[in-house]
């Protein structure tokens, strides 16, 4: 049977959206650019650009290993087995350890797309000790807020029969297009869906508007009433909560800013193995503002020479 051929098809999420309006020819590197870089013989420019796409930073690193620590953690309730604060921190340092062994040496090199090759390896910049102390101590209260806090205590109480997601990747379709929802953990409470994000950086506004298409997804995916689900913002770095009951015109806002971004991706999306490229849909807009802690900054000409 004849392998099924790929296609580069639009997709939405709230990080990708992001992407599009930090800068366009950014977009176009890592929706576009790299796509195909499997198939490429020999080796070179999109394989090139996917190493780059993978890049992420010690920020980035960081809260992904308390993400995974966390999903572990999960995993292992579902078992019948658990993990105190140490043990749980104990698992994101791990974690912490080898990303950064891949990293630092050529160990990323053997599975570009799917090791830890960090920004600041990359571009060769000097990480200083008091970088590395500040993840070891963010890895340090999360782990210990997740576990320890009072606010946290729904959480890690339910019932796994009542759990709805755990990190779980998942779409649905909006406007005809698949869009990508990931909620870090959701239960039901008797007629109420909890949805929860674990954060491990600064609050900013953009955090609730990614909250609100998770109750886009949870009407979607549960058929779910607007008005029974509620968010929770959990600041696990700074160790804050903030619950957000569901609100309708909140709702409705989020679901117009969520349409009028995909249309503007719909206008220029193409399909690099058929369609031609127009430089003039993927110009440098972020540049020089972004340019400095951008993936692509040694690749791309408009990124300023530094
Ligand atoms: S280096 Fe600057 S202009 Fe180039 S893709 Fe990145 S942000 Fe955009």
């Amino acid at each position: 049977m004849a392998a099924t051929q790929l296609k580069c098809e639009l997709s939405w999420s709230a990080s990708r959206a992001k992407e599009f309006e930090r800068c366009r020819r950014e977009n176009w590197y890592s929706r576009y650019g790299s796509w195909g870089w499997w198939t490429e013989k020999p080796r070179g420019e999109k394989f090139d650009i996917m190493v780059h796409k993978n890049l992420t930073s010690l920020p980035a690193f960081t809260g992904d290993v308390i993400h995974r620590a966390i999903e572990r953690w999960f995993q292992l309730r579902k078992a019948g087995s658990n993990m105190n604060a140490m043990e749980l921190f104990e698992e994101a340092r791990e974690m912490f350890r080898l990303g950064w062994r891949q990293s630092s040496t050529d160990g990323w090199k053997e599975r570009p797309n799917k090791s830890t090759h960090m920004f600041e390896h990359h571009y060769q910049w000097d990480i200083s000790a008091e970088r590395t102390n500040a993840a070891r101590d963010l890895m340090m209260r999360s782990t210990k807020f997740f576990m320890e806090s009072p606010q946290l205590e729904p959480v890690r109480l339910v019932a796994p029969e009542n759990w709805l997601a755990v990190e779980s990747l998942d779409t649905y379709q909006f406007l005809g297009t698949k869009v990508y929802a990931v909620p870090d953990f959701a239960y039901q409470e008797e007629e109420k869906v909890h949805i929860w994000d674990w954060k491990t950086g600064k609050p900013r506004e953009d955090d609730i508007f990614q909250l609100y298409t998770y109750a886009l997804y949870a009407c979607e995916r549960w058929q779910t009433d607007p008005e029974d689900i509620i968010l929770h913002a959990a600041y696990l770095g700074a160790g804050q909560v903030q619950d957000i009951p569901v609100q309708i015109d909140r709702l409705s806002e989020a679901q117009d800013r969520m349409s009028m971004s995909l249309r503007e991706m719909m206008d220029i999306h193409y399909d690099p193995d058929v369609d031609d490229y127009f430089a003039e849909n993927w110009k440098p807009t972020g540049a020089p503002d972004n340019c400095r802690f951008c993936r692509y900054k040694g690749m791309c000409d408009a990124a300023p020479q530094s």
